[in-house]
């Protein structure tokens, strides 16, 4: 590591989030043992509370009887990330199991999970939950206090605290923190970002309690999403809800005499971490077929039956693709005991089934269908060893699937990346073929694009997401969020998060490739008329 990739906050960070970064779970003989996350953002996160000796609040994945009981330190063996978070910085969010299920299960995955995904049918409005949503980010709220207060008392501004509150679980908390905060004389920052879409307006309102929603993120200084989209919905809402005073050029909304900064902030992924991967993993995949490759959870808002039914049509208009491509799709177990996911998997089951029970030859068969885990490493190759990644949910936030992607595509030439314009990456990789999942017959125009993509569009596209990935890492997010804060601790001039952008495309990229003779017409990349698949000839930022 250099010492540019060093990542610290001006003052001690405290971390607001539903989950600790790892799970309690206890051993054969009844001690309490951490399990470890092996996530991009608390890779990125953990190092910035451990090393500025902040504290780190959340449910940690068990209810405890006796909440007293201390939080075990981590296993000397330990060399995950969160190893250095000693126990008494970490703060174990305690509630009653009953309470604590309405709250989770009943109102952030039943209610804010679809309406955030612009699916308002599959949402449910229960006034017993959202109290106990309220509840709940209550005492989120009071741990967060008696961990600031925990903190040495400030001196001045270079040393604030910062409070990063986390996700669609703590809408509600910063309001609470912030009037705690004034009331002791405690000074800190607060920080929101928001891991899901911000919905529109009009979807946005049908929930009964939105102003409560508005007002309690409007707690913060600055409110962080994956997109402009997403911002541009929130000032939107601050306005028509809330009838605020709001500047959207510059994404800033007034509020109890006070200005919120909206900002912008995709996230990343730590892409060197998956580059080793893809460079160390075993071959699993042996065939000499193309892999069009599906990575999700098993989730509504990821598409998972359109695709499948892209697929479909794919082997029914280009019939040259039997028994020469396979589709791999993973599909990880979530939520199971919720009966709409059951369904899902059911009809998933029946899907694949149907199609492989309508194409499949004596040496072939169209699906290969994974439900369940797989290791990082097998994740890697897969990704590697890929002709296609189809990332097409309905809705995402941003969706890291298609970052891993493009990151383990090392092999030249590479395979090619299809992304949905509904997902947080479908705006942010644009020489990703973009396809409108809904579109089920022209979903599989752009597979069969994707499988007939000439070498040298292939790298062209490729070399452009991986550069824009590599430079736009989970390391960078993390200090963008700490830049917006005004926390960024900066190693020199050199390392602004301000002076790191991507370089411009320019129009030699394009006559370079554009003249390569042995490329057929009909071959050529689209580039006149339409944004759409085309390579973009205005410079990338
Ligand atoms: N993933 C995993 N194990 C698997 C398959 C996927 O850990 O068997 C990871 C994958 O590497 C990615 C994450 O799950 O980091 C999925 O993130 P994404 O943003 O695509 O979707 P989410 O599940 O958060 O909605």
């Amino acid at each position: 590591m250099t010492l540019a990739d060093v990542v610290a906050s001006t003052g001690s960070m405290i971390v607001v989030s539903n989950r600790l970064p790892f799970v309690l779970v206890r051993d054969k003989d009844g001690n309490l043992k951490r399990k470890a996350s092996a996530g991009g953002l608390v890779t990125a996160v953990a190092p910035v509370v451990i090393n500025g000796n902040g504290l780190w609040v959340g449910w940690p994945g068990i209810h405890l009887n006796d909440p007293t009981e201390p939080i075990p330190e981590s296993d000397p063996n330990d060399i995950t990330p969160t190893a250095g978070l000693k126990s008494d910085k970490v703060v174990a969010v305690q509630m009653d199991p009953v309470m604590f299920d309405s709250y989770y299960n009943g109102c952030c995955n039943a209610t804010f999970w679809p309406l955030f995904h612009s699916m308002p049918d599959r949402a449910t409005f229960k006034g017993e939950h959202w109290k106990s949503y309220v509840k709940a980010n209550k005492e989120f709220a009071d741990c967060t206090i008696k961990a600031l207060e925990s903190l040495p008392p400030c001196t001045g501004n270079n040393d604030m605290p910062l409070i990063w509150v986390h996700d669609y679980h703590l809408m509600l908390a910063a309001n609470w923190i912030r009037q705690a905060a004034e009331e002791r004389e405690l000074k800190c920052k607060l920080g929101f970002f928001l891991h899901i879409p911000f919905p529109p307006w009009d979807i946005f309102r049908l929930f009964p309690w939105s102003d409560e929603i508005l007002q309690g993120m409007l707690g913060c200084d600055m409110v962080g999403f994956h997109i402009t989209d997403y911002c541009l919905n929130f000032v939107d809402c601050c306005q028509r809800n809330l009838g605020c005073r709001v500047d959207r050029k510059n994404l800033l909304v007034e509020h109890g005499g006070r200005t919120v900064r909206v900002r912008p902030l995709p996230i990343g992924i730590p892409f060197e971490r998956f580059v080793e991967l893809a460079e160390k993993a075993p071959r699993v995949l042996s065939t000499n077929q193309k892999i069009i490759l599906g990575v999700d959870r098993l989730d509504y808002t990821k598409g998972l039956v359109h695709r499948l039914r892209s697929f479909e049509k794919l082997l029914e208009k280009y019939p040259e693709h039997i028994e020469k491509v396979s589709l791999l799709q993973i599909s990880v177990p979530s939520r199971t005991d919720v009966k709409e996911y059951q369904d899902l998997k059911e009809e998933m089951d029946q899907l694949v089934g149907r199609i492989n029970g309508r194409f499949t030859t004596p040496n072939w068969s169209p699906i290969r269908y994974i439900y369940g885990c797989v290791s990082q490493d097998e994740l890697a190759a897969f990704y590697r060893d890929s002709a296609v990644g189809l990332v097409t949910p309905l809705r995402d936030g941003m969706n890291l699937v298609a970052k891993e992607f493009v990151a383990c595509q090392i092999n030249i030439p590479p395979g090619v990346l299809i992304v949905s314009p509904f997902a947080g990456a479908g705006e942010t990789m644009h020489e990703a073929l973009i396809c409108n999942p809904y579109e089920i017959d022209d979903a599989s125009d752009v597979i069969h694009r994707a499988l007939m993509m000439p070498e040298d569009e292939r790298i062209l596209r490729m070399n452009y997401l991986r550069r824009r990935e590599k430079l736009n890492d989970v390391n960078y997010w993390t200090k963008s969020f700490l830049s917006a804060m005004g926390s960024l601790v900066t190693q020199d001039e050199q390392d602004d998060v301000g002076s790191v952008t991507m370089p411009a495309v320019t129009l030699d990229d394009f006559d370079e490739y554009l003249a390569k003779p042995k490329l057929p017409r009909r071959q050529k990349p689209e580039c006149e008329g339409t944004r759409r698949n085309c390579l973009i000839r205005k410079p990338l930022n």
